[in-house]
């Protein structure tokens, strides 16, 4: 691995344009925080002309991972992939100097075991829902660190009952989609999952949910451990091959960016490929396809701010796809959210692992909310509906964070319409 990390540096020519693109060095000035540096870090690591220190894993930790600086890199430098690589690398060095630490460790391999997932959720529920919540708080048992920083940032969780594996449309069918509910989606978006079914059901789609699919792997790509997101990724692959399935819909885009890029994850490239090509953002599919005759929103007089999570933009490039679904609520105003090109600082567990500058990326975004006019802000990513909801509870701003699909599904009648949504 050492040769391919030092042949992608070296595609860099040190231009310094994605500079000025890079939350993490627009926030320090520094070298060693931008993405120019870091690649010069990991070319050295893996040269060994540097030895791997805590310090080196720090500048390498602190990147979040955004690609920011790729999509605007003359060069193509695969940064996203070069980042991974780096970070798997130090942690599997033989020295052993660095691993995870226990907070992350515990979280990844939570939040993407489905079993202890579902423990976490009905625990989670329970806790919310009593009186120990407000003791836990009082007490301060929490400490002023990282787990109660990640305690306050939770939203609520709802008691949930199992997903079925299948929702056949009550209309015509035009065909199957299978559904990816991802993990952290499926605890914390439940909603969002409910309102995907509801609409594509409207729209004449049937939708199937492998019961045998799993987390997408980017915690374990991201954070240093490619063999387990492999694994995850041969097993979503098997999952949604069911003849009959035409489109794989995904509804978080920190999930989506992942499963587009199993083409490279896996090692079976020709199921990787098919899987990849029928891969859809929830958004972009429903612009794709012709909507029934009869399915219309609602007008709503609203002012919808979006938010564009870096992922659509740096990974599934389909930034605009929210923008042009949300069109067809007639009276909706749309505007974009300041600086949609700066990340709000969810970025997988980025939020719990450097909650300041993760706050410091968050209080930008707060400054852009108030001035916005917006009473919604639309995003597509579970994580960064995470971070921006606990940004707007501490504040007075008077704002809903919405998946643009539950927009959508409400204008369509979703919540009152008995003919369409007996089933969920
Ligand atoms: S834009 Fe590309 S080539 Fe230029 S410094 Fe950044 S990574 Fe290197
Ligand atoms: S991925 Fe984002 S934070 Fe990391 S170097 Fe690139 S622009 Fe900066």
């Amino acid at each position: 691995m050492e040769q391919s990390l030092i042949d992608e540096a070296d595609r860099c020519v040190q231009c310094g344009l994605c500079l000025p693109h890079c939350p993490t060095y627009n926030l320090s000035l520094s070298e060693a925080e931008s993405p120019r540096g870091r690649i010069a870090l990991i070319r050295a690591m893996a040269s060994g002309a540097l030895s791997i220190s805590k310090s080196l894993n720090a500048h390498l930790s602190r990147c979040l991972g955004c690609r920011a600086c790729e999509a605007v890199c003359p060069s193509e430098v695969n940064y996203g992939g070069l980042l991974d690589n780096g970070r798997a690398w130090m942690r599997q060095h033989p020295t052993g100097k660095i691993k995870n630490d226990g907070l992350t460790s515990f979280l990844i391999h939570t939040f993407t075991k489905p079993n202890r997932l579902q423990f976490l959720g009905r625990w989670l529920a329970r806790y919310q829902g009593s009186a120990l919540q407000g003791m836990v708080r009082t007490s301060k048992i929490l400490g002023h660190g990282k787990l109660r920083g990640l305690e306050e940032d939770l939203p609520s969780v709802p008691t949930q009952s199992p997903l079925q594996q299948d929702y056949p449309t009550p209309g015509l069918s035009r065909g199957t989609v299978g559904l990816f509910t991802g993990c952290a989606s499926s605890l914390f978006g439940r909603d969002v999952i409910v309102a995907a079914i509801y609409v594509l059901n409207r729209c004449g789609y049937s939708v199937h949910i492998p019961q045998d699919q799993t987390c997408c792997g980017a915690l374990h790509q991201h954070y240093g451990e490619p063999q387990i997101a492999r694994r995850h990724c041969e097993s979503n692959i098997a999952a949604f091959s069911k003849p009959g399935v035409d489109a794989i819909i995904s509804l978080a885009s920190g999930c989506g960016a992942t499963l587009s890029e199993y083409g490279t994850l896996a090692t079976q490239k020709g199921s990787a490929k098919s899987f990849v090509n029928k891969h859809y953002d929830i958004s972009d599919f429903l612009n794709h396809i012709s909507w029934p005759k009869g399915v219309q929103c609602a007008p709503l007089k609203e002012t919808v701010a979006i938010h564009e999570p870096c992922t659509m933009r740096n990974v599934l490039r389909c930034e605009q796809a929210p923008y042009q679904l949300l069109k067809r609520i007639p009276e909706l105003e749309i505007k974009p959210l300041e600086q949609n090109d700066q990340c709000c600082g969810a970025a997988g567990l980025y939020n719990v692992i450097h909650p300041q500058l993760a706050a410091s990326l968050g209080a930008q975004k707060r400054e852009h909310l108030s001035t916005s006019g917006a009473t919604v802000l639309v995003t597509s990513n579970i994580g960064c509906a995470m971070q921006l909801g606990a940004v707007i509870r501490k504040t007075s701003l008077n704002i809903r964070v919405a998946h643009p699909i539950e927009l959508v599904a409400q204008q369509l009648g979703k919540g009152r319409d008995t003919k369409n949504e007996g089933h969920l």
